[in-house]
């Protein structure tokens, strides 16, 4: 019987495991080992290791959290129940655990548009958060990838890093005129054709192709179409979504379900690596805080 089950080993996972760890907890970490930025070129906007590969910074992670007892087990869980005060937890190899908390920090993963030739641009020179990369595309000819009117926030905000901005709506012309009024007045030009795939070397876009073979030079291309939970743990245990399909949390962390965790990605707040790892932070106190309260002898 684990104190703590911790299904996710990203930020959030393994900062909620070192508080715990350091509290003293038995605590089990399993990790499928997909974190979200695993396409990520860098970890930007984390004071202390902005810059840092994403890689390196989990290995870092995980070997501070070695000195704690702590236990990892890269696999998959395949389910999760809670009954009576107790989580029971199957691994990918039918193995059961059980334990008194249970923390989800399981992510998400995003929408990706469907263009020819993403896969090797994708989070080098084509990215979703403008907070994580922008920067590094600063002054540079930006694309925001946005069908019907999906891209116009976007656009607007990219205008922050750069005056070259071009929305291509990819074939649909659903923009209506005030859209595009704005979307001029503040110099953002817009292309309607279709996209028929990305061109770049060693990562780095440089053509939009339209259909008909037009290029268009472009070195960075935005896009924001929405994220799913990565697992569907948070469904089978009744957990509670916001409508935009995040797990609906309390102030600590709690869910609606006694005893059970969310953080991270996959709760609901900003999606950053700095907040992810706060958030951990934040349900490993609130953990340890209700199994003191549970274990503490009262005056009779
Ligand atoms: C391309 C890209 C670049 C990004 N760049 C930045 C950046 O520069 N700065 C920044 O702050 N943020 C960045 N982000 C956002 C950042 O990746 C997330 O905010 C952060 O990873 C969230 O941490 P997390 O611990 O909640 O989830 P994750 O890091 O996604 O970790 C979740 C873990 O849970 C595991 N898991 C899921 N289901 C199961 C299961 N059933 N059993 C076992 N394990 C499971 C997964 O395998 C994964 O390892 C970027 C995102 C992307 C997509």
């Amino acid at each position: 019987m684990y104190d703590v089950i911790i299904i996710g080993g990203g930020p959030a996972g393994l900062n909620a495991a070192m508080l715990l760890g350091r509290s003293r907890r038995k605590v089990v970490v399993f990790d499928g080992g997909k974190p979200r930025n695993r396409w990520a070129a860098s970890l930007n906007g984390f004071l202390t290791s902005d810059g840092m590969h994403p890689g390196e910074f989990l290995q870092r992670g995980k070997a501070e959290l070695s000195k704690y007892g702590v236990e990892m087990k890269e696999t998959e869980v395949s389910s999760a129940t809670y009954s009576k005060g107790q989580f029971v937890v199957n691994d990918a190899d039918e193995n059961v655990y059980r334990s008194r908390k249970l923390l989800l920090a399981t992510g998400l993963k995003d929408n990706l548009p469907e263009l020819e030739g993403l896969e090797p641009l994708y989070g080098k020179s084509v990215h979703h958060c403008p907070y994580c990369d922008g920067w590094e595309s600063r002054d540079k000819a930006i694309a925001v990838y946005g069908p019907k009117r999906k891209g116009i926030g976007q656009a607007l905000a990219m205008k922050n890093w750069s005056n070259g901005v071009t929305l291509y709506t990819d074939g649909t012309n659903t923009l209506r005129r005030a859209d595009l009024e704005l979307l001029e007045l503040n110099g953002v030009k817009v292309c309607t054709q279709k996209i028929q795939r990305l061109e770049g070397e060693e990562g780095m876009l440089q053509y939009i192709v339209l259909e008909g073979g037009e290029k268009r030079p472009q070195q960075a291309l935005f896009f924001s179409l929405g994220t799913k939970q990565q697992s569907s743990l948070g469904e089978q245990l009744g957990c509670e979504f916001t409508s935009k399909g995040v797990i609906k949390t309390r102030k600590l962390q709690h869910s609606n379900i006694p005893g059970l965790f969310v953080a991270g990605d996959a709760a609901r707040d900003m999606q950053m690596v700095v907040v992810a790892a706060a958030e951990g932070a934040r349900a490993g106190v609130a953990i340890n805080m209700e199994l003191q309260r549970e274990e503490r002898k009262k005056v009779s």
